[in-house]
């Protein structure tokens, strides 16, 4: 089975000017793929070869490992992008998010805190950790969340590939240009 790389849901230019086309061009184009690319090389032969994606994610180590994880859990960032998105959740995720943390600021205060603060390369993510509990998560790497059964509702990608064409050092300043294209919509339906 060949893995594909997943078309962006929106033009590259779309999420501009909070992450630009040249941003999308590397980061989705070359980073993303290339994940890809490593990925469908190592499992030929493998008995990783007719897995699905996430069954991968869910059994290999190493190398294999590495690059599927991350080919997940770029899709996944990608996917929560739009040019229009809505900013304030409702329903249940609004519910659960007031629920854990008091207010839609105080969960982005406290997620941005473990974006800001996560040590090298890795990603931040608000997963429910069981039904009806919320959680933020740092983790390492390729890491993620849902190889250990939690559901991953939203992430933040912050490796310095994510940002560097942008914001160079800043990871603040792209942590706040995140919130401008993160729609609430995406994050709702994954719930
Ligand atoms: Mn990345």
């Amino acid at each position: 089975m060949i893995h594909e790389l997943p078309k962006l849901p929106y033009e590259l230019n779309a999420l501009e000017p909070w992450i630009s086309a040249k941003t999308l061009e590397f980061h989705w184009g070359k980073h993303h793929q290339t994940y890809v690319n490593n990925l469908n090389n190592l499992i030929k032969g493998t008995e990783f070869e007719n897995l699905s994606l996430e069954e991968i994610v869910k059994k290999s180590s190493g190398g294999i490992f590495n690059n599927a994880a991350q080919t997940w859990n770029h899709t996944f960032y990608f996917e929560q992008f739009s040019a229009n998105p809505k900013k304030i959740p409702e329903g249940k995720l609004k519910e659960l998010i007031d629920k854990t943390f008091g207010s839609l600021d105080q969960f982005k205060t406290e997620f941005n805190q473990l974006a800001l603060t996560l040590f090298g390369s890795g990603w931040t993510w608000l997963i429910e950790t069981t039904p009806g509990t919320l959680a933020i998560k740092q983790t390492s790497n390729a890491e993620t969340p849902f190889k250990n059964s939690e559901k991953c509702l939203l992430v933040i990608d912050v490796w310095e590939h994510a940002y560097y064409l942008d914001t160079q050092n800043a990871r603040a300043k792209y942590i706040e240009n995140f919130w401008n294209v993160l729609d609430f919509k995406v994050i709702e339906k994954r719930l």
